[in-house]
């Protein structure tokens, strides 16, 4: 392979793709911002612990998928996996508690060491919103109306369906937990190797084994609705109430479990069945015990990120084409006139190219090739009676105007 390709599971972003990618996160500004949202950029590099002690060591990010290396000064460090340990970091170091709710979002490149294919990179984008704070249920039910809220700007409202679940509050994942692990300790001989091992570290994640034995058995496995205790219900059944008081369709889906260790009571995935094995677009939840975890103040959270790349690829916002005006000198002196005329039809919000070279032909052909709406010619002749002249390209029309009311005459 040549050394002039990109390392593996990273792209060039460019063309469409990039303006696609760009119009989701201008949407999801726009939308968050009508929910009270404020930016936070954070580092995209972290102590290695950040991600570490929240995440779970037994979770696929931490064991299978960091970049973690040791800086030049001995520093343990990770490319960040995601967004939401990294904003509850920062959370506590900038003592944003100070000023609680938190309503926190963001954007950019996150990492993960996975088999690329399409939708799954190795630097991939998220957007991320967070709201710290709130310990009840109608933040859980603002969070996911915002996030339903973007995608129906994205045009997606039809493609993708919710599927929600609860985890429960930690006493009754205890006690879950420990029903699971029995039913599947008598089953322990039928399920994959891998499932083998989660059953000491992380046996809720058997329940979302893509290992066609462990369905089966999985079929069968005790419900974690079974084993709500009565804070739980209630919690999850004002989740459900406020999301019909909304108007956001889901779908109860008992066996969602996160990838993540730090989610309690909510979880949530936006799923498509357009992208394949990559359905899912938007997932996020509750994780109230997240920012102790880090050494910070009991404070309580919820909140979701989205793939740019997939939500881009799914997306139907119309991509509005600036059709630029294409200005044309022809001669040292009409150069020069041509760079202040270019500048205040900038000023007016147009965009302006300019094309200094060849003859007028090949000009014009450039200008038509480049979709311009506008060519303004710029010869001796004009430049002496201070006027340009202006084609309009689609008409082939064309007039002369002083320099002085060239603006007005094309964005009449
Ligand atoms: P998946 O099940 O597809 O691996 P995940 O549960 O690991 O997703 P999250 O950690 O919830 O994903 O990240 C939120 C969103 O980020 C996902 O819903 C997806 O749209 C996107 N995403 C996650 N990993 C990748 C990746 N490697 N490449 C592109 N997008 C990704
Ligand atoms: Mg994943």
């Amino acid at each position: 392979m040549s050394k002039l390709q990109p390392a593996r599971g990273t792209r060039d972003i460019y063309g469409d793709e990039a303006r696609r990618m760009t119009a989701v996160v201008e949407t999801f500004r726009r939308v968050a911002s009508t929910y009270g949202f404020e930016e936070l950029s954070t580092p995209i590099f972290e102590f290695t612990d950040v991600f570490r002690r929240p995440l779970g060591e037994a979770s696929d990010v931490v064991s299978k998928e960091m970049y973690t290396f040791e800086d030049r000064g001995g520093e343990e460090i990770t490319l960040r996996p995601e967004f939401t340990a990294g904003v509850c970091r920062a959370f506590i170091s900038n003592g944003m508690q100070q000023n609680l709710p938190c309503r926190l979002m963001s954007n950019g490149p996150a990492f993960r060491y996975e088999r690329p294919q399409k939708g799954r990179y190795r630097q991939f984008h998220q957007i991320n919103a967070e709201l710290l704070g709130p310990e009840n249920p109608e933040a859980d039910v603002e969070q996911i109306a915002m996030a339903w809220r973007l995608l129906r700007e994205l045009g997606l409202g039809d493609k993708v369906i919710l599927h929600l679940n609860t985890l429960g509050d930690v006493e009754s994942r205890v006690a879950y937990r420990e029903a699971l692990v029995a039913y599947l300790e008598a089953h322990k001989d039928k399920l994959s190797e891998d499932s083998v091992r989660r059953l000491e570290t992380n046996p809720l994640r058997i329940l979302d084994s893509k290992d066609d034995g462990d369905k089966v058995i999985v079929a069968d496995a005790p419900l974690l609705s079974e084993h709500l205790n009565e804070a739980s219900r209630a919690f999850f059944e004002s989740v459900k109430a406020g999301l019909e008081a909304v108007g956001v369709p889901y779908e109860h889906d008992e066996r969602l479990v996160r990838g993540l260790d730090y989610y309690t009571h909510t979880a949530f995935e936006f799923v498509t069945t357009e992208l394949g094995a990559q359905g899912t677009v938007l997932a996020g939840g509750r994780y109230d015990g997240l920012i102790e975890k880090l050494g910070g103040p009991a404070v309580a959270g919820v909140g979701w990120a989205g793939g740019i790349e997939r939500l881009a690829m799914l997306s139907e916002l119309d991509l509005v084409d600036v059709r630029p005006v294409m200005i044309m000198p022809m001669g040292e002196a009409a150069t020069l006139k041509a760079f202040a005329l270019a500048e205040d039809m900038r000023e007016a919000g147009l965009t302006v190219l300019a094309d200094r070279s060849g003859n007028l032909k090949k000009r014009l052909t450039r200008a038509s090739k480049a979709n311009a709406k506008f060519a303004i010619i710029l010869g001796d002749n004009e430049l002496e009676a201070g006027n340009v002249m202006v084609k309009e390209l689609d008409s082939g029309e064309q007039w002369e105007v002083p320099f002085g009311g060239l603006v007005a005459s094309i964005t009449a």
